[in-house]
């Protein structure tokens, strides 16, 4: 009935396997391109396709402020709106909310906010927002919750938590069950232990076909993020999805999936390609940087992306000094392309029992010990 998660096979906590939905199937571990405002920012469709995209993301926030979710239900949905027919995940909106909105008012029914846009009032509950999920025709759901932020006393990562259990258990009743659809449970309690285990527990009971890590990446450092992966992601069931909310660079994502994540979304690559930094298989490039002003190379000789393989590093440096769009385009559409190629070079390599070698091996590439931290 609701969407499955396939294993294939297992390497150390990492697994490699087929997510299967009403929009077709997913080889994880992936990376989902955000598409905040139903497009993900400088791509058409059959680009994102060409990265090797299998799934995007798209946020509630956005999208009920602008276009609006009946309009989007009007036209057919997100799928048909995007010329986007694999699946599709939605945020709940509590993560925007907090992060874009003004004058937030919570309370245990729900969040009252002012839109960023125009300041007009708006009210999230988990009932409208799972409604407002259907309505855009999500295949993948998130439940609404609290992102405690970092950093939080226990006292009140405790208490954030629990209210996002609540709203949790609201978020399943209020979904609707349609054939290759599912709801995912989000896991809180911010850097404690004793929460994040008590959060696993409450999700479990309710019972949900994948299950997400929320409120890591706002600030608490790689090692801590690892730290609470390593201790959270033993406790999920071994047989449901695993998505890491908003993670991250390369670095990362490589880190994560060695300790048991399957699903990845961030707007890093897209945001990083419109700002002329590129990650590749030699590390972070400010396409900006005099230096590619002469350099006839590729910009990553090891992809085969348009950027790569038709143009020069010179090409794209003169791009971004004039300002034209194709330079955007062309990194954001190279940056996606290597977040794709780590995660199949992820998957064949859980396959081989080989995780550790490979990730030694990209990591080389990148000069070692710098990673997608400093451009060069
Ligand atoms: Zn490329």
């Amino acid at each position: 009935m609701t969407l499955t998660w396939e294993r294939h096979a297992s390497d150390g906590q990492a697994r490699a396997g087929t997510l299967h939905t009403a929009h077709g199937d997913v080889p994880t571990p992936t990376f989902m391109a955000v598409g905040t405002a139903a497009t993900v920012k400088a791509m058409t469709a059959d680009a994102v396709r060409s990265t090797g995209a299998g799934i995007v993301l798209g946020n509630t926030y956005h999208l009920m402020l602008r276009p609006g979710a009946d309009r989007v239900a009007a036209l057919g949905g997100l799928h048909t709106m995007m010329d986007w027919s694999g699946p599709i995940l939605t945020d709940s909106g509590g993560f925007q909310i907090m992060s874009l909105s003004s004058l937030r008012t919570m309370d245990e029914e729900g969040v009252t906010f002012r839109s960023h846009l125009d300041g007009s009032p708006h009210r999230l509950t988990p009932e409208s927002s799972i409604g407002i999920q259907h309505k855009l025709d999500a295949t993948i759901t998130m439940c609404f919750d609290e992102c405690t932020p970092f950093p939080a006393t226990h006292e009140q990562a405790k208490s954030s938590m629990e209210l996002s259990m609540r709203w949790a258990a609201r978020s399943r009743q209020a979904f609707v069950e349609r054939q290759g659809y599912g709801l995912f449970g989000i896991v809180q309690g911010g850097v404690y232990e004793d929460l994040r285990a008590a959060s696993v527990r409450a999700l479990t009971d309710i019972g949900f076909p994948g299950y997400a890590i929320g409120g890591l990446a706002v600030g608490e450092g790689q090692e801590m993020m690892f730290r609470v992966l390593d201790h959270t992601t033993p406790m999920l069931p071994t047989d449901r999805p695993r998505y890491l909310m908003g993670v991250g660079t390369p670095d990362d994502l490589l880190g994560s999936v060695a300790r048991g994540v399957d699903m990845f979304d961030c707007v890093m690559p897209t945001r990083a390609g419109r700002t002329a930094r590129a990650y590749t298989s030699r590390g972070v490039f400010n396409m900006r940087n005099a230096r590619f002003a002469d350099d006839p190379g590729p910009l990553d000789p090891d992809c085969g992306c348009p950027a790569c393989s038709r143009h020069a590093r010179a090409y794209l440096h003169h791009l971004f000094r004039c300002e034209e769009m194709l330079g955007p385009m062309l990194l954001t559409w190279h940056n996606l392309t290597y977040y794709q190629s780590l995660m199949r070079g992820a998957r064949a390599a859980i396959g081989q029992g080989a995780l550790t070698r490979y990730i030694d091996q990209v990591r080389a590439g990148w000069g070692a010990a710098k990673i997608a931290s400093e451009p060069n």
